[in-house]
């Protein structure tokens, strides 16, 4: 008897084999689930059995592969092996001439689908928050559990691709119209009923690839109308990824391949391309971050400590939030959403309806493209209350500020709200540019006092940047994060500091690139080497976006403010460009003029860019460019971390990569460094000093590193 899978058999002979992973809030694919579905399998083998039914005890059906046992492999042959294993259950389980049926009562991601690939038939739960997929890619892996090998057969070379590739995750609905499911079912009573109507239909069940006379649906990769989608998928795919996500070539060969093969032959080729992917250093890179680290953070290991002497966990009842303007607007939206009431304040009752109704409006499209219902609509907009009167602020946890970035306005607006606010209340400020300590002095409680940074789109982005002030106090902290997990979004924790982390590091990049301009380099390598590095958009685009006027605002601001303390303001080189492109009024996309030009939905490069500064006749190699771009932002990264801004590695990593893209495949900021190795990055930075000067000194925690060996680390 194995306890991660229960089997129970009806007076109907058929066998209900129930997944439940001792000790795991999820099914998790490795050796106990795996032994567990074998014994199931056996069970199946035994004469009184005529079907099985597989599910789940807990929410999900089966969230994927067990990352932690993929983390510790070090050798190919380990992740070779364990993926063949694997398929030899799942094998014998499809192979045994028994009807088997996958009730799908959760979400089926990765490991978890393929397991419901192995079945005869699939029948899900009709819940548009069930997930079904294959998003190892998103971990830089690839399905290594026949994955591959069962789409291609079941859906066509073409939609198989899609779904291992884009690593999309479907609903139900979805998978129903595309053939992955049978039917869907209103609850789980029925859903164990179709499950069983179909096995009594089908007593001799077979998979299609399994018949003598199978063929690919749309044909194997020889067919013209495959060959011709295989000649232009891997441009379209390296016109995506830029050729940095190995998972992805490796995605298309395993299907090629798999589309020439027997079932067998494709299993392996599938386990060889699957073990090269989990030893990729991007794939370990990626699950460093984006899994253990993201999950620690969601865990509050940024958050002072719950316990006897730790603040307790909190929820936000009622929030306010002073300015209804873009941002304001969208955090009443993500809160509201939440279940939070909002109460919405601007100076007029015109301007707070009008951040209102910038929840209206998401909330009707999602209504119109059936991803809401009207009744849900109402509720959330019900939450909101737009109004002038701060004493509708009575009664609320949590304040946050959106007015304009401007010391006084904020200030005004800190007063009035604290005058109405319970002594327990939270002030938060969304400002981007303005130090938190500073702000505090016009409350007279600071150490109720923090920064909440948004990023915009707010419906969209996934991280908050927490910022502490010098006298902001734990409890109010740990308010800030249990807010932000709240609502959601992945909260990052700083220290105060000009630019606080995501601001200070994301402008290396745009000013590095910006730099280039005036040394000659074409725009369009500038471009073109932003993108190559895995940077979700180019840097003199992205400056456009901001906005020229912006930057150039923020950077004499901190000059007035360096020398009031007896500071030297030490200015980009990139910022002499900015300047000048502002004087001719070239402030960047929203007046339609910047580096670029803007006509309609369209950008081309302002073709004068050449006259201001001269394309110069030798040009760098790419691979300058490119690492420039990225030991400028790894580099500012490190100082943040030597100054204390940054309280963590994984507040860095997840911050640089949800924060401002930072290339994803890196694993973030410090893991550059650290997947280079110290000494590595040293060398390389010493002759970009060289060239380009000393922006590019490595910050000395660093070359500590170098030096005494060590990484980033928060063990
Ligand atoms: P916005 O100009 O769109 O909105 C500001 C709103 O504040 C306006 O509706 C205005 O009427 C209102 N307002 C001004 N003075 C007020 C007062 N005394 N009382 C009440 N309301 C008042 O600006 P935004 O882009 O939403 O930015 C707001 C804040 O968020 C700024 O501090 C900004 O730096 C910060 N921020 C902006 C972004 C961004 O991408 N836009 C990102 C992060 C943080």
């Amino acid at each position: 008897m194995n306890d991660a899978v229960n089997l129970t058999m009806g007076d109907d002979g058929i066998v209900v084999a129930t997944m439940d992973l001792p000790g795991r809030t999820m099914n998790v694919v490795g050796d106990v689930l795996m032994a567990g579905i074998a014994a199931a399998a056996e069970r199946l083998a035994e004469a009184d059995a005529k079907g099985l039914i597989l599910t789940s005890a807990k929410s999900d059906f089966c969230a994927g592969g067990d990352l932690d046992r993929m983390w510790a492999w070090t050798k190919p042959e380990q992740a070779f092996e364990a993926s063949m294993a694997m398929k030899q259950v799942l094998r014998r389980l499809e192979t045994l001439g028994k009807p088997v049926v996958a009730a799908i009562n959760g979400h089926a991601l990765g490991g978890g689908l393929e397991i419901a690939l192995a079945c005869h038939a699939r029948f899900a739960l009709d819940d548009a928050r069930l997930k079904i997929g294959q998003p190892e890619v998103k971990l830089g892996l690839l399905p290594g559990g026949g994955g591959t090998v069962r789409l291609s057969r079941l859906l066509g070379i073409q939609q198989a691709l899609q779904i291992c590739g884009e690593g999309a995750e479907l609903s139900p609905q979805k998978a129903l119209g595309l053939g992955l499911l049978q039917a869907l079912a209103k609850d789980r009573e029925e859903l164990m009923a179709q499950c069983r109507t179909w096995i009594a239909a089908n007593p001799k069940a077979q998979q299609p690839w399994d018949a003598p006379k199978f063929r690919f649906p749309g044909g194997d990769s020889r067919a013209p109308a495959v060959v011709q989608m295989w000649s232009i998928a891997p441009s379209i795919a390296s016109a995506k990824s830029h050729g940095n996500y190995p998972a992805v070539q490796h995605i298309m060969s395993a299907i090629f391949e798999g589309g020439l093969l027997g079932f067998d032959a494709a299993s392996e080729v599938e386990s060889r391309y699957f073990a090269a992917c989990a030893m990729s250093p991007v794939s370990k890179n990626m699950i460093g971050t984006l899994w253990f680290q993201l999950n620690a953070l969601k865990k509050g290991a940024s958050r002072p400590k719950l316990g006897a002497s730790g603040p307790a966990a909190s929820k936000v009842q009622k929030l306010g939030i002073l300015g209804a303007g873009m941002m304001g607007a969208g955090i009443a939206y993500v809160s509201a959403k939440a279940g939070i009431e909002v109460v919405l304040l601007d100076t007029t009752q015109a301007a707070a309806d009008k951040g209102k109704a910038y929840s209206q409006s998401l909330l009707d499209q999602a209504v119109k493209r059936g991803r809401s219902t009207a009744e849900k609509r109402d509720a959330l907009l019900a939450r909101i209350t737009p109004t002038t009167a701060y004493a509708d602020l009575a009664g609320c946890d949590l304040v946050i500020e959106a007015v304009f970035e401007d010391r006084d306005v904020k200030a005004g607006v800190t007063r009035q709200a604290e005058a109405v606010l319970g002594a327990g209340a939270v002030f938060a400020s969304n400002t981007s540019t303005l130090p938190i300590t500073g702000l505090a002095q016009a409350s007279v409680r600071p150490a109720h006092f923090i920064g909440l940074h948004f990023f915009s789109p707010v419906d969209k982005m996934p991280l908050v940047e927490i910022i502490v002030g010098a006298e902001t106090s734990d409890a109010t902290l740990a308010k800030g994060f249990d807010y932000v997990l709240q609502i959601g979004k992945t909260p990052i924790v700083v220290n105060d500091s000009r630019g606080f982390y995501t601001s200070r590091v994301f402008g290396t990049y745009v000013m590095e690139g910006i730099a280039m301009l005036k040394e000659g380099v074409h725009p369009r390598s500038i471009e073109v080497a932003g993108l190559k590095a895995g940077m979700p958009m180019p840097p003199l685009a992205l400056q456009d976006e901001v906005s020229l006027s912006l930057s150039l605002h923020v950077a004499e601001q901190t000059k007035k403010d360096l020398a009031a303390e007896g500071k030297v303001y030490e200015e980009h080189p990139g910022m002499a460009v900015v300047r000048q492109l502002c004087e001719i009024g070239r402030f960047g996309k929203k007046v339609g003029q910047g580096f670029y030009d803007y006509a309609d939905d369209d950008k081309q490069l302002w073709p004068e860019l050449a006259r201001l500064y001269p394309v110069a006749a030798q040009q760098p190699e790419q691979r300058e460019l490119i690492d420039r771009l990225m030991f400028a932002q790894a580099n500012e990264a490190a100082r943040c971390f030597e100054e204390g801004v940054l309280r963590s590695v994984a507040d860095a990593n997840i911050g640089s990569i949800f924060g401002w893209g930072f290339a994803p495949f890196h694993g973030g900021a410090l893991q550059f460094i650290n997947a280079m190795g110290a000494p590595a990055f040293v060398a390389r930075s010493r002759e970009l000093v060289t060239r380009f000067g000393p922006r590019f000194e490595s910050a000395a925690v660093v070359a500590r590193q170098a030096w005494e060996g060590g990484c980033f680390s928060d063990a």
